[in-house]
């Protein structure tokens, strides 16, 4: 899976970091998002999912390969 995250729309929330902190990330200055992996194991899945969902913006997208 891939997953990506648009940081030019990141309302930095954390949502995402407390889901899923291997793949997740939070940058110290403002708090926008930054991937840590980008093609995560299949075990992430719910959770990644789970963040895509509750994402107040939308910024993430995870893709099934
Ligand atoms: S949940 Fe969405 S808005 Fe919040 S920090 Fe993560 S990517 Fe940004």
């Amino acid at each position: 899976m891939k997953v990506t995250a648009d940081q030019n729309i990141c309302a930095s929330s954390g949502q995402c970091v407390a889901l899923a902190p291997r793949v997740f990330d939070q940058r110290d200055e403002d708090g926008v998002v930054v991937v840590l992996d980008e093609n995560p194991p299949e075990e992430l899945a719910e959770a990644l999912r789970q963040a895509e969902r509750v994402c107040p913006s939308g910024a993430i997208k995870i893709v099934e390969e």
